[in-house]
């Protein structure tokens, strides 16, 4: 990968980098810092994709710096493997935060302190309510809540019960740490929201040392002031959590004032995206992992064989506005062979083989056939492929009753096989069962190298081919999207109802052309005419080679959409 964003990622100044480059102008801040605040709790999508794009991207355009911060304060669903696979997958996305990875239950003391802060301001008290009596008494977004009981609890007493909670004195639930703002205010949100709850769970990092745990709003924007965070940047849902956010940083002695800016999260179609439904899926073994090429996770994208920067483009293509809205999968797929098609080497294969025989071709002779690595670019140079009286070629290539417009192999017709000769077809043989188990065929010397012979007869059609003698066996893999329907979340019922039951199709016995033995996980390759295709990081082996099918040449799906 390059150092430099390609141009479709550079500052294309959407709303945020107008802000940014704002602040920097004005000398409101010297250096931007931004952040990526993933919870633990599951492996990244591509929805996250977006988000570590735009946060890494200010930073690296703007000078500044960018700092992965696992936000864990939620422990009963969180992971080490899960911070494990986070770093990987910002790395690979081409994304670095230095020596700045931070955890939010670093912070677990300072914001104990600073609870403690705000009940001596008289901000903050114990509710003994239960959880649904909370709700219930928060009122609606007409009607303003009712204060609880314990509301005017004095400084002395709310010390002590917090200190209690923290002792381990209450069970789960029984108490809370509470804000003290407005019981009436107009944004629910404000209306004494949770601070702490009393939580006996085991955390990844500190153990068992706490019982109690702050919520996602007083811990967030807090661990933003306390790393000099200029812009924090997050997701649309959160946008009526600012002013609380605001209150926070209003109201307690914290080092740095960070700014909340709210943009809209990615959404595809075809593609369910929250955490929750992705670890359904591998729980219910619908899928066979986090990986899974089929997910929409970093992880599964990248074992599919999309590149880094393909991901980054589409990052860059969709923009960053205020507005929800759904991308076609469409476009990502798009993104994916526009870099690919630079980018691969082309190689033959064979998915469906059905078996050649050049009648005319001497039983012992081995032609090395030169064929570019790339026809559109000269600089990829050429390899050698071995030719021989056997071949396989692909059994859609050949039809016994061809309708008009069938310019591949049938009787009597001929094509240029890619690279190699001109080849007709005398003969199909059938087994006893009637099944077609081999083609009769003649080569003309003439045309080697599939030029044309100076008869000046020409051919409409050109196949790929794979020399019988010489392949190698491997696994394909095909993959179609998880999802049959646009909007799996959408309408009737569940979206595991809507799984695509063709989204894997496993073809043994396929037949590759030797240089293929030689390939490497994340190298991509083009196969002619069938798409492009990785090995698979995880099944393949020498032995039996696996490839996945990062995706087709074109979008099969366009055409199915407008009507056959
Ligand atoms: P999910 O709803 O899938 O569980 P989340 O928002 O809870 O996702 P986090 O780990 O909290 O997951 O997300 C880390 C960061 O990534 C947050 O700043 C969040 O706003 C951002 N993010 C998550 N999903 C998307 C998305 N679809 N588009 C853009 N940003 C996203
Ligand atoms: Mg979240």
């Amino acid at each position: 990968m390059s150092d430099s964003p390609p141009d479709s990622e550079k500052s294309r100044l959407d709303f945020i980098r107008e802000i940014v480059d704002a602040d920097l102008k004005s000398g409101k801040h010297a250096t931007i810092v931004t952040r990526f605040p993933p919870e633990p709790n599951g492996y990244l999508h591509i929805g996250h994709a977006k988000s570590i794009c735009l946060n890494f991207g200010i930073a690296r355009e703007f000078g500044g710096r960018c700092h992965l911060r696992f936000d864990d304060t939620n422990p009963s669903k969180e992971e080490q493997e899960y911070v494990d696979s986070i770093q990987e997958d910002i790395r690979w996305l081409g994304f670095d935060w230095g020596e700045n990875r931070f955890f939010a239950s670093d912070y677990f003391d300072q914001l104990y302190e600073w609870a403690v802060f705000l009940i001596k301001e008289g901000k903050a008290y114990v509710d003994d309510q239960t959880a649904e009596e909370i709700r219930q008494t928060r009122g609606t977004l007409t009607e303003p809540g009712t204060p609880s009981p314990h509301r005017d609890r004095s400084v002395e007493e709310n010390l002590a019960l917090f200190e209690r909670m923290r002792a381990g004195e209450f069970a789960d639930g029984e108490r809370v740490l509470r804000a003290r703002i407005d019981m009436a205010h107009a944004n629910v949100n404000l209306r004494d929201p949770v601070l702490y709850r009393i939580l006996r769970a085991h955390h990844h990092r500190t153990g068992d040392k706490w019982l109690l745990y702050p919520m996602y709003d007083f811990a967030h924007g807090q661990s933003d002031a306390i790393e000099g965070i200029t812009h924090s940047i997050c997701t649309l849902e959160f946008e009526n959590h600012r002013p609380l956010y605001d209150w926070f940083i209003e109201n307690l002695p914290v080092p740095a004032r960070p700014r909340q800016i709210e943009f809209s999260r990615l959404n595809l179609n075809f593609t369910v995206m929250s955490k929750r439904k992705l670890l359904q899926l591998v729980k219910d073994g619908h899928v066979s992992g986090w990986d899974d090429p089929r997910m929409p996770t970093i992880s599964g994208l990248r074992r599919r064989g999309y590149p880094a920067e393909a991901i980054r483009n589409f990052c860059g293509t969709i923009g960053v506005t205020k507005f929800n809205s759904t991308n076609d999968v469409a476009l990502l797929e798009n993104a994916v062979r526009d870099v690919l098609n630079r980018a691969s080497a082309r190689r033959m294969a064979v998915l469906d083989p059905l078996k050649v025989v050049v009648t005319n071709y001497p039983e012992d002779q081995i032609e090395e056939m030169e064929v570019a690595n790339n026809p559109n670019d000269e600089t990829a140079g050429a390899r050698s492929v071995p030719f021989c009286r056997e071949l396989y070629i692909e059994r859609e290539d050949f039809l016994e009753d061809p309708p008009k417009g069938f310019f591949r192999l049938f009787p009597g017709g001929e094509v240029r096989f890619r690279s190699a000769y001109f080849i007709r077809c005398d003969e199909a043989v059938r087994d006893d069962a009637g099944e077609i188990v081999e083609l009769r065929c003649t080569y003309d010397p003439e045309t080697r190298g599939g030029q044309n012979p100076p008869d000046g007869r020409k051919v409409k059609g050109t196949i790929h081919w794979v020399s019988a003698r010489h392949a190698i066996d491997a696994e394909t893999r095909l993959y179609d999207r998880l999802f049959s329907v646009e909007d799996p979340d959408g309408g009737e019922g569940d979206f595991l109802d809507h799984l695509n039951p063709e989204s894997l199709l496993v073809r043994r016995g396929c037949k590759l052309e030797p240089s293929l033995a030689e390939s490497k996980a994340g190298e991509p390759i083009q196969f002619e005419r069938l798409g492009y295709f990785c090995v698979d990081a995880r099944d393949s082996t020498p032995e039996t080679p696996v490839f996945n099918r990062t995706v087709g040449l074109r979008d099969s799906w366009a055409k199915q959409k407008t009507g056959k």
